[in-house]
């Protein structure tokens, strides 16, 4: 019985506004019985990756990673910011991708590479602050702002900012966006090893109308709120890794008239519906437990 109110709390928790993150599925979870520790507090402090095999245990939004490796903190075309976060940690797949993805980036007329945000934890996991997925090591952040010095300090990169590339609330993007952002996120989506893509809804829209030829990869391209500092991409789930849960694939088709609802939204947006009086409550999504996580989440907390 008890088990069961958890499992309705979880998915009734899918449909609570989380407007930073982009949604990602829950999975039902029935180890940890009964450890109601707060499992941002336990993955925040963990400052090393495990010594396991490498494991995406769980869902983006919902689980804890093991064997970490570390995105280094500066290549020959990338730079991760914030070390501080101490959030340049994935899974191997992930690194390759980002590494990948700013040799890329390093082609472009005025990008030397890319600055990185945050991946993941040491060990994955919820975090104190900032995001609902980025918790088994398949999500990255890239900065928008194009790399161009790539010898930034470690104070350096604490202070410097992104830049936002929208107008009008992300209806639009502004005179900062580039062809290079559109080809950068073209060939970070025609990736095979992509899931999607987090952007604001105006690029979405930008990107439709500039278009040419093959236009496959803008299936993966998924307008959000937020994401114009950075663009967020998800991979899928490693070949082989049984633990890693993937969320399902997006609706068939460029999704492009979807974008433009979205910033029709954005221009008018609609009155706000009436909340039906027989309607349950709407219970607001508490802190993940341990006993929310996959079972397997306790031996990578617990290992050395
Ligand atoms: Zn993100």
């Amino acid at each position: 019985m008890v088990r069961i109110a958890a499992a309705v709390i979880l998915s009734l928790g899918l449909a609570a506004c989380q407007p930073e993150e982009p949604p990602a599925p829950r999975v039902e979870v029935m180890q940890n019985a009964g450890d109601n520790r707060v499992a941002k507090v336990l993955f925040g402090a963990a400052p090393r990756p495990t010594a396991q095999a490498p494991a995406a245990l769980g869902a983006y939004a919902q689980g804890c990673q093991a064997g970490a490796v570390e995105l280094p903190e500066t290549g020959p075309t990338w730079q991760a910011m914030r070390l501080s976060r101490n959030r340049n940690w994935a899974q191997p797949i992930t690194v390759d991708y980002v590494q990948d993805l700013s040799r890329f980036a390093a082609t472009l007329p005025g990008w030397n590479g890319i600055y990185v945000g945050d991946l993941s934890q040491p060990r994955g996991g919820p975090m104190l602050t900032g995001h609902a997925s980025h918790q088994t090591g398949l999500d990255a952040d890239i900065w928008m702002l194009p790399a161009t010095r790539l010898d930034l300090s470690r104070a350096e990169r604490e202070a410097i900012s992104s830049i936002t590339m929208r107008r009008a609330s992300g209806a639009y993007v502004n005179s900062d966006w580039t062809p290079q952002h559109e080809a950068l996120i073209r060939a970070a989506a025609s990736d095979p090893r992509t899931a999607r893509i987090f952007v604001f809804p105006g690029a979405k829209v930008e990107m439709c109308n500039n278009a040419t030829g093959d236009r496959s990869w803008l299936n993966k391209v998924r307008p959000w709120y937020g994401h114009h500092y950075h663009f967020h991409v998800r991979l899928n789930c490693a070949a082989g890794d049984a633990t890693c849960v993937n969320q399902a694939p997006p609706p068939p088709g460029d999704g492009c008239a979807e974008a433009q609802e979205w910033v029709n939204n954005i221009l008018n947006p609609p009155p706000p519906t009436p909340r039906d009086p027989a309607a349950p409550p709407v219970t607001p999504r508490g802190e993940l437990t341990m006993a929310s996580l996959p079972g397997q989440c306790l031996a990578v907390l617990n290992s050395d």
